[in-house]
């Protein structure tokens, strides 16, 4: 069977490849420890389960609107007038199954074929490959190491054509954990007016930021801040809810209504009973969220020294997300490898350690490794990576 072109060329996410060799491993018998996962690992806090329970039990259990309940999109909207001071309608929100696949409809009702978007590397699996499944191309510019692997308006400017739609900016950032200030996204933002560039704020990790950080979002800066962006954010990341596949998007109302249009004829609506759970996920607080936020941040003050003391790595210090992005180039080469690639391989089959290669974020001599997982078992793989740069060095 010959296969549509638009699918030869999908790179598989790198994130699930190593996780599926991991597990491999693990069902072979050997003691694995993956740090390669993307997701939080509390369960969903209570009162979200009892209020999707209950939502079926009274019935609801069928169809609702393509873009989402009013019920929710009026939580969504009052989050953001909390959370940012923004004012939204409902006009202007969206709800998809998962924040993921609300990209996915965003990129579908935006790009024509040959329209660029600008992709700050290291960047999210994804956003390429999403990109070019609506016929568009995207634009990699490199965040630098020593900005944090932010970008900045000097590098912007140059790489804006006559075809540049959009631009992506996801902070925190997967997989750096790097945060823009309201300073840099102001010079960021004023850039892409001048040039009538549409912002794409990923902002999903935005309940994850340590040590007094704050998350800022680009569309609060200024109403036409606000206009030219459209924000796309949900509860996987903040109300430990991935399997719910709840995400939204708030813009635009013409961009918005080209996406429930595109919903009403691809996903209808995502599941019901999930939306119940977001309602009270946005509506009630039991103090899960923060309690999730200072258990990452504990995580991350324990497991940084002793990463950084392994010989040949280096990380930036993250101030967002549940991930770390050390360079490993030197440990790679002082362990004998030609790549960090080959590293990652022969980490994993030495020393059951599983973590995902920087090849697949556009960050080659780099790995990520993800705390989303108990303090014992984050202390026993930075040793064992410990133990395998000591003993080849
Ligand atoms: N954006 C980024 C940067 C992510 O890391 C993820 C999940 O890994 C998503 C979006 C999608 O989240 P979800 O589809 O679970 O809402």
């Amino acid at each position: 069977m010959e296969l549509a072109k638009r699918v030869s060329t999908l790179t598989p996410s790198s994130t699930l490849a190593i996780t599926a060799k991991a597990k491999e491993l693990k069902e072979q018998g050997h003691d694995v420890i993956g740090l390669g996962a993307g997701e939080p690992d509390f369960n969903t806090p209570q009162y979200i389960i009892d209020a999707a329970v209950r939502s079926m039990e009274e019935g609801h259990t069928k169809y609702t609107p393509s873009g989402g309940l009013p019920k929710l999109k009026e939580a969504i909207i009052e989050k953001f007038k909390q959370d940012q001071g923004l004012t939204y309608t409902a006009k202007e929100i969206f709800v998809g199954t998962g924040a993921k696949h609300v990209l996915y409809t965003l990129f579908q009702a935006l790009l024509n074929e040959g329209d660029e978007v600008i992709i700050p590397s290291p960047y999210w699996v994804s956003y390429p490959e999403q990109v070019k499944l609506a016929g568009g191309e995207p634009v990699f510019v490199e965040g630098k190491e020593s900005n944090d692997f932010k970008l900045t308006p000097a590098q912007l400017e140059p790489v804006l054509t006559d075809r540049t739609k959009a631009i992506i900016i996801n902070s925190p950032s997967n997989p750096t954990g790097s945060l823009y200030t309201q300073e840099e996204l102001a010079a960021l933002g004023e850039v892409c007016l001048k040039h009538n560039v549409l912002i794409i704020s990923d902002e999903i990790y935005e309940k994850l930021v340590y040590d007094g950080a704050k998350h800022t979002s680009v569309a609060e800066i200024s109403p036409q801040l606000k206009e030219n962006t459209v924000v796309i954010n949900g509860v996987s990341k903040s109300h430990s809810m991935t399997g719910w596949r709840i995400g939204y998007a708030a813009g635009p109302e013409a961009l918005i209504q080209a996406m429930t249009n595109l919903a009403s004829h691809s996903t209808s609506n995502p599941t019901t009973s999930a939306q119940y759970g977001a309602i009270a996920a946005y509506t009630e607080d039991d103090g899960s969220v923060e309690k999730m936020r200072v258990a990452f941040e504990e995580r991350l003050h324990t497991i940084y020294d002793k990463l950084v003391a392994i010989p040949g790595v280096s990380c930036v210090k993250p101030k967002g997300a549940f991930y770390l992005f050390p360079n490993v180039e030197e440990a790679a080469a002082l362990t004998g490898h030609e790549t960090v690639d080959d590293f990652v391989k022969v980490l994993l089959e030495e020393e059951k350690v599983a973590l995902v290669p920087g090849s697949g974020f556009g960050a080659p001599d780099n790995v990520r490794l993800s705390y989303a997982t108990s303090l014992e078992l984050l202390e026993a793989a930075i040793d064992r990576i410990f133990r395998f740069v000591e003993a080849k060095r």
